[in-house]
C-alpha cells in the first residue's frame, strides 16, 4: 500500500469539498486529510478514491461517501478515549477515522467475508487496536457496553432497543432510519434514563439486515 503526494493533494481537495458542503469539525476534517481512502478500495478505484462518492466493496456493500462519514462522525462529537461502537464495518474506513480521532473502537460486521478481509486490512494499516467482531449488529455488543457513542452505517427500518440500551448517560446513537431512503436520527441518553431524539438530514444507505451471513467458501 502506497500513499503518494498525488493522493495527499486529492485528499486536500476532498476536505475542501466537505467544508463547502457544511462539515465544520476540524478534527474530523483532519482525520479525513490523513487517512488514505484508496487503501480501503480495490486497486481499480485508486484514481477515483477521493471523489465524494460511495463505491462498491464486494458482497453487495459499499464504502460510505466521505461526506456521510464526516457528517455521522461530526454528530458523534468524539472525545479522546471515548468508547465507540460501529455497526457495519464494511471497508473499515469509518472505523479507521474513529481510531484516528482517538476513540476506542469496536466494530461489528454481519458478512463473514468482509469481516475477515477488513480485520486483516485494519491490522496491516496499524492504527492501533480496532476490535472487529463477526456478529449481528441488531444485538450490539452487550459485554462491552455502555458506549459513549454508537454509529450505525446501514439503513435501519426501526431503532434497535438493544443499541439504545447499550448507551452510557450522555452517549449518542447515530442511525439512519427508514426503508428505501432514510433520515438520520441522533438519540442522546439522558440522566433520567430517557432519550432525546433529533431528526436530521435525509440520506441513503445499504440495508441494515438481520442475522449473520457466513462465507460460502
Ligand atoms: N462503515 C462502512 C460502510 C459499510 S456499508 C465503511 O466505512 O465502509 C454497511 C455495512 O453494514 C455492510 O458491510 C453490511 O454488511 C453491514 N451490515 C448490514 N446489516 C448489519 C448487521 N445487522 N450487523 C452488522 N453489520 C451489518
Amino acid at each position: 500500500m502506497k500513499d503518494s503526494y498525488l493522493h495527499k493533494g486529492l485528499r486536500k481537495r476532498l476536505v475542501e469539498t466537505l467544508r463547502k458542503k457544511g462539515i465544520s469539525d476540524d478534527d474530523v476534517l483532519d482525520a479525513i486529510s490523513v487517512l488514505p481512502r484508496h487503501f480501503f478500495l480495490d486497486k481499480a478505484f485508486e484514481e477515483i478514491a477521493y471523489q465524494d462518492k460511495p463505491f462498491p466493496i464486494g458482497n453487495e456493500q459499499t464504502i460510505s461517501q466521505p461526506y456521510t462519514v464526516a457528517y455521522q462522525t461530526q454528530l458523534l462529537g468524539i472525545k479522546k478515549r471515548d468508547k465507540i461502537l460501529e455497526i457495519g464495518t464494511g471497508s473499515g474506513y469509518q472505523a479507521a477515522i474513529l481510531a484516528i480521532l482517538g476513540a476506542r473502537v469496536f466494530t461489528i460486521e454481519r458478512q463473514e467475508d468482509l469481516y475477515r478481509k477488513t480485520r486483516q486490512l485494519l491490522d496491516d494499516i496499524g492504527l492501533g487496536r480496532i476490535r472487529c467482531y463477526y456478529r449481528d449488529g441488531y444485538k450490539g455488543l452487550p459485554e462491552f457496553a455502555p458506549f459513549d457513542g454508537i454509529i450505525v452505517t446501514a439503513g435501519a427500518e426501526e431503532v434497535p432497543e438493544a443499541l439504545l440500551n447499550q448507551l452510557a448517560v450522555g452517549g449518542k446513537l447515530i442511525i439512519p432510519v427508514g426503508g428505501d431512503g432514510q433520515e438520520m436520527f441522533r438519540y442522546t441518553k439522558e440522566e433520567d434514563g430517557g432519550f432525546k431524539a433529533e431528526k436530521l438530514a435525509e440520506c441513503r444507505f445499504v440495508p441494515f439486515l438481520k442475522g449473520k451471513n457466513p462465507s460460502k467458501s
